[in-house]
């Protein structure tokens, strides 16, 4: 199978390198590698020997793969996906960029919870298949075995989302923050006579003053929070807030909608989104049988207790960058009636949020073709 991959070296695309090598998921594959920035360049090593770097903007050595995977952003999708529709090519399109998600004939791709309709719609001929926002595929990796019991009302989801959210130049910012945050601050630091105020008056200068890089974020993201994610749209949601309910409710097919909403909020994690729900059930459902429920869902997610030293320890950005679960945790009854529950659910969002549905998909192709 001719494959082309364009956005490889993006963090979703250099993630889904790393996962396909280490799943020996380009055996059998002829690999081409696109570059809207290094044509002609070497092409990334993947165990196939010396490559150069064809032009992503190039329609006929794009349409020359009979599989195209892009992860390089929404401008490169709006420009190059028509063009390449329009002079016939009919091969499939992967894509991590969120322009096609909505389109009718786009199918988005989380297979552990709608991988039956991604069988289908490959039978039924489709060739679109998107991966879905990060927030949003992994909100249904840890609730998907509640919600399949038709038992939740609505989800209230706030999201805590990593910089590698928004791509390499944003990580690089965030840990630049961090040094001149240090840098600054050392000489107070560096004497444990220092008083707690002083040191925080010291960080809220370097916080607010003109010393720190602020180009992708627009403002400070280390030691602080960006309560605003993407563009704004209708009633007040932004556009990140917007895609919880119509992408969650395109990938579960359901015929009346869940309703899902809430605030999206940027904070100073490099990796993994993590989100505080509140779930309105239909009807009581003991707290046993709701741990049931999400475990039973598929191997990557698992219930951990509600105590502090768990929570801590497995239930954190930290514990979980590099990793395929998505632990859910904090759970419990809240005060607000016997049919709220909250949880606290943690996910890599460079993996199941990003590139595994889209290395899945791959192989789900394959499968299909024999
Ligand atoms: P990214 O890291 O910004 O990479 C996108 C492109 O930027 C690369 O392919 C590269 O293109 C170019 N680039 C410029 N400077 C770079 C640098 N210093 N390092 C690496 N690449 C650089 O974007 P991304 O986060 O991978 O996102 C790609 C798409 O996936 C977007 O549509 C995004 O919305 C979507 N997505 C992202 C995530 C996530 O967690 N990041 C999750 C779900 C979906 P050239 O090599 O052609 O120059």
């Amino acid at each position: 199978m001719r494959v082309g991959f364009i956005g490889w070296r993006g963090m979703v695309g250099s993630v889904l390198r790393q996962r396909m090598t280490a799943e020996k998921d380009f055996d059998g594959l002829a690999c081409a590698f696109f570059s809207t920035s290094n044509a002609g360049g070497s092409a990334p090593d993947i165990g196939h020997g010396p490559g150069l770097l064809l032009d992503a903007n190039d329609l006929d050595a794009l349409a020359d793969q009979e599989v195209l995977i892009t992860c390089q952003g929404g401008d490169y999708t709006e420009a190059i996906f028509p063009a390449l529709r329009q002079q016939g090519w009919r091969g499939v399109w992967i894509d991590a960029a969120s322009t096609l998600r909505m389109e009718d004939d786009a199918v988005l791709v989380l297979d552990p919870v709608n991988g039956d309709a991604i069988r289908q719609a490959l039978v039924d001929g489709k060739n679109t298949f998107i991966g879905a926002n990060c927030t949003v595929s992994l909100m249904l990796m840890g609730l998907s075995g509640l919600i399949r019991t038709g038992q939740v009302e609505w989800i209230s989801s706030m999201t805590y989302q990593a910089a590698s959210g928004a791509g390499a130049r944003g990580m690089r910012e965030l840990v630049q923050q961090m040094r001149q945050i240090g840098v600054e601050s050392a000489h107070l630091l560096n004497d444990p006579a220092t008083a707690a105020l002083t040191l925080d008056a010291q960080v809220s200068q370097t916080l607010r003053g003109d010393s720190l890089s602020t180009d992708q974020w627009g403002a400070a993201l280390a030691g602080s929070a960006l309560p605003w994610i993407d563009r704004l749209v209708d009633d007040g949601q932004t556009r990140e807030e917007w895609k919880a309910m119509v992408e969650a409710n395109k990938i579960l097919g359901l015929s009346t909608p869940l309703p899902v909403d809430g605030l999206c909020v940027r904070i100073g994690a490099m990796r993994c989104h993590a989100q505080a729900l509140t779930i309105k059930l239909r009807s009581h459902i003991a707290m046993d049988e709701v741990t049931t429920l999400i475990n039973g869902a598929h191997e990557w997610t698992r219930v951990v207790p509600n105590a502090q030293a768990d929570s801590v320890t497995h239930l954190t950005p930290a514990a979980v960058a590099g990793s395929l679960n998505v632990p859910v945790g904090r759970l419990r009854k809240m005060k607000l009636g016997p049919n709220f529950i909250t949880a606290f659910t943690v996910g890599d969002q460079l993996l199941w949020g990003a590139a595994e549905p889209l290395r899945r998909m791959l192989g789900i192709l394959r499968e299909h073709k024999g």
